[in-house]
């Protein structure tokens, strides 16, 4: 293994890849890792139904890879990053570490679930979520599932399961047909996705799942058969409509899902500035024309520098791997310009797409002002919207005031699931997302236990220094 790379590009999905290629095509020395077992990221995992596109479009990226001379490093979890460059694994043979020239975060998204009362419920799960199920675990979240929430994802799922052999109860869908209607300009930018999702949407209506627009789910409860899914009707803003009748569904899971959120614990660490944009997902690194942050050396591309889905992150990653060779001074201006104009004008356009789809998942206000008092919002510390509020009461002004005063966020996820729905109760009250603020990231950036960090070893083995002279 090379622990000095010039490059070395954390997460392999499209922006990553895309990046060490690039920069490999220059011979910029890259290593690549990835916690998966093999590259591809979210999107591209390998696929239950092997004629889809994505499959594919995956297998094409993996092999790129294998052919290319970038050294590959899979199955290792990335749990430290320090300011002078020293990035830290946990793979199966033990820890790993790394002093590389320049770094590349392509690191991806998490995605929000916002809560409501039931949402810890056995049986219900994200959306992002059900992809890897279905995707890398080849299961069905159920016999017969509820898909709701947000975005793209929506079909994408329904589709999924129905091409597993399962049964989709009904989708319930925040947005209106219109709201969709009026995405479709936009993805006439990307054809390629735009069949895909005319044939799952095909696909669903054959199979007769009734579709709630303009719905969100408003409780699940346990039942006989498994879960009550109450849905209720709401307006453009997700506020709840006055009178509204609510519809119940039997089924025995629930998939559902409000977006996702780029995952920036890795630049935020490195000190890079981050800037807040709601309809990117969030928190997003500030960054210029080539992806570089505004640390000397760190880069970053994908998802995890606003939400444009897998094209854009696989050409915002050509960018970085580019603009990181120009930087080491393997390419010359003309030749950099010459490689990154094309690539830039392919970004305007597949952006375009990529932002109404991040804007149709972006949570509407009412989703969040509505959440009960008594439901659970941080799940892993148990916090409720009730304590988050009498913490608000007595002066906590922003979220990692919130986070001190009431734990919130600092269970096993870090606040990766609650941290944005948190931000929002709190910059409802406070003044804006901006001023309240995003939690200051720790690590260790992914769960670990304690035998991985300090190895195997025996009492015996440890030296014991002498006891000092009385
Ligand atoms: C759970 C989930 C499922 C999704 N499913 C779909 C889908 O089915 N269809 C779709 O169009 N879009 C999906 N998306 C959105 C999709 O992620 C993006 O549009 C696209 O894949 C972005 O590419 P990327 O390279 O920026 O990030 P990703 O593809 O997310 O790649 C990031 C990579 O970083 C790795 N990584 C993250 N943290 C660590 C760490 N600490 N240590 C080591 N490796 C790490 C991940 O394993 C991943 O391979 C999903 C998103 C999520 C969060």
């Amino acid at each position: 293994m090379n622990d000095r790379p010039e490059l070395l590009v954390l997460g392999a999905g499209p922006a990553g890849i895309g990046a060490a290629l690039a920069a490999t095509k220059s011979d910029v020395k890259t290593t690549i890792v990835d916690r998966a077992p093999d590259g591809g990221g979210q999107v591209y995992r390998s696929p239950i139904v092997p004629q889809t596109t994505s499959g594919e479009e995956g297998n094409r990226l993996r092999q790129a890879l294998a052919d290319s001379p970038v050294e590959t490093v899979f199955d290792c979890r990335l749990w430290s990053i320090r300011r002078d460059f020293r990035i830290d694994g946990i793979d199966s043979r033990g820890a790993r570490t790394w002093h590389p020239k320049k770094i590349v975060a392509a690191l991806g998204t998490t995605e929000r679930v916002i809560p409501f009362p039931g949402w810890t419920t056995p049986g219900v799960y994200g959306l992002a979520a059900t992809t890897i199920l279905l995707k890398s675990q080849l299961t069905l979240p159920g016999k017969n599932t509820v898909v709701a929430g947000s975005g793209p994802l929506l079909a994408a799922v329904a589709y999924g399961i129905i091409a597993g052999g399962g049964k989709v109860a009904a989708i319930i869908d925040i947005a209106g047909r219109g709201e969709w209607l009026a995405s479709a300009p936009a993805l006439i930018s990307r054809p390629g996705d735009l069949r895909r999702g005319l044939n799952w949407l095909n696909r669903i209506r054959q199979a007769k799942v009734p579709i709630i627009y303009r719905h969100a789910v408003k409780a699940v409860r346990e039942s006989e058969q498994g879960l009550e899914i109450i849905a209720e009707p709401v307006d453009r803003y997700g506020h709840g409509l006055a009178n509204g009748k609510t519809t119940s569904i039997s089924s025995d899971s629930l998939s559902i899902g409000n977006g996702l959120t780029p995952a920036t614990e890795l630049t935020r660490l490195m000190g890079a500035k981050h800037r807040f944009d709601a309809n990117a997902g969030g928190w997003i690194p500030s960054l210029d024309g080539g992806q570089r942050t505004t640390v000397d050396g760190l880069y970053a591309a994908g998802d995890g520098t606003g939400i444009t889905g897998a094209d854009a992150s696989f050409l915002e990653g050509q960018i970085a791997g580019h603009t990181v060779a120009y930087d080491l001074d393997r390419l010359d201006r003309a030749e950099y310009n010459r490689l990154i104009s094309p690539l830039a004008a392919d970004l305007k356009r597949v952006s375009r797409a990529g932002r109404r789809m991040a804007k149709m998942m972006a949570p509407r206000p009412g989703q969040i002002s509505t959440i009960a008092a008594d439901t659970i919002v941080c799940r892993c510390e148990d916090i409720t919207r009730a304590e988050i509020d009498a913490a608000i009461d007595s002066g906590a002004s922003d979220i990692n005031q919130l986070k001190s005063w009431t734990r919130c966020g600092m269970g096993p996820c870090q606040g990766k699931t609650c941290g944005d729905v948190v931000a929002s109760l709190v910059a409802a009250r406070c003044g804006g997302r901006e001023k309240v603020g995003s939690w200051s990231p720790r690590i260790p950036l992914t769960a670990l236990t304690m035998d991985e960090l300090a190895g195997d070893f025996t009492y015996e083995t440890i030296p014991i220094p002498k006891a000092a002279p009385l």
